[in-house]
């Protein structure tokens, strides 16, 4: 009886298995057409400077429409992507995607925002990748300097000899390079400063339990003096509430994202969002020089 039931829970197992395999060859399948039927969006969410108020820039996040199974989120299908190797395609469409958006609003706001996107490991390490930058910026007319590539620590250490070559070239066109999740992963501090990088991003883990958790408030502080004697900016993601806000800035943090500020968002919603913020910057702006 009870070998029965073991074979039972062996055979539910498998069949649980083959049922995970199998949902993952028709993901794997749907996203081979996402790109080609327009399922694929970025959204953008604003990335403020934390002493002026006033919007820097944006971040591009991915999103994917999926017919069926509605939003999917990035951390279930990029990977999905890497290893199939679609990333190199869907990043293509990613930048060239990022650099028209930012045209089309510093043009119609007559700023210099910036755009981050995220590379993957496997983007990065592709032979065609600053190539693929430099093109899609001279077919966009994007000046280098609004562009931003955010690279994981992990995807640094896999190959740092290679790691710093591409980051050469990419700051030589001048793009700027920001580490992302910094502190997650597990890079030893002397290879940061052989990076070519302007900034690193706290990772929202971080941010969380800054206020509660001494050693969060810890690793924060301290990537906060690091930059500074490095002369790196810093950004902090994942802000949710005002008194992690305003813990950042007293501490000198230049710039933040996170839900507090604005969800990212779709280009429509983005664009009226800017509007908005916009109009009162300046409102503020003047009022600021009246007095
Ligand atoms: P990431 O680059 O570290 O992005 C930050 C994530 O935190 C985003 O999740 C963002 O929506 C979320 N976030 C921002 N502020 C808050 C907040 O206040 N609270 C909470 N709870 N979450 C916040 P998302 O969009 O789901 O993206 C997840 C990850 O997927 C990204 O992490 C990035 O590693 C990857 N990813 C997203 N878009 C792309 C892309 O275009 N290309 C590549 N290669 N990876 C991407
Ligand atoms: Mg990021
Ligand atoms: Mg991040
Ligand atoms: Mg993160």
């Amino acid at each position: 009886k009870a070998k029965d039931a073991g074979r039972n829970t062996y055979k539910f197992y498998e069949r649980s298995m083959n049922l995970k395999t199998h949902e993952l060859l028709l993901l794997e399948n749907d996203l081979r057409h996402a790109l080609s039927r327009d399922q694929l969006e970025l959204y953008y969410q604003p990335q403020l400077d934390l002493q002026s108020n006033c919007i820097v820039g944006f971040e591009a996040l991915l999103r994917w429409n999926h017919p069926e199974r509605g939003l999917v989120s990035p951390l279930e299908f990029i990977p999905l992507a890497e290893e199939t190797g679609l990333i190199v395609s869907m990043g293509e469409w990613i930048l060239r995607s990022a650099c028209r958006q930012i045209r089309t609003w510093n043009e119609e706001h007559g700023r210099q925002l910036r755009v981050a996107v995220n590379i993957s490991a496997r983007q990065f390490h592709h032979y065609d990748l600053v190539h693929c930058v430099e093109k899609v910026l001279e077919q966009t007319g994007v000046p280098t300097e609004w562009l931003e590539l955010e690279i994981t620590e992990s995807l640094l250490m896999y190959d740092i000899q290679s790691s710093i070559e591409t980051m050469m070239r990419l700051k030589k066109l001048g793009v700027r390079l920001a580490i992302d999740d910094f502190g997650t992963g597990y890079s030893s501090l002397s290879y940061l400063k052989k990076f070519p990088i302007c900034s690193l991003k706290i990772d929202k883990s971080f941010v969380d339990d800054l206020l509660t958790d001494a050693s969060d408030a810890a690793i924060a502080e301290s990537t906060l003096a690091l930059a500074s004697k490095m002369d790196l900016m810093v950004v902090a993601e994942g802000i949710e509430q005002q008194e992690q806000l305003d813990y950042l800035q007293q501490r000198g943090c230049q710039f933040g994202q996170g839900y507090l500020i604005s969800r990212p968002l779709p280009v429509a919603q983005c664009t009226q969002f800017c509007r908005e913020r916009f109009t009162e910057d300046c409102a503020r702006q003047s009022s600021q020089s009246d007095s």
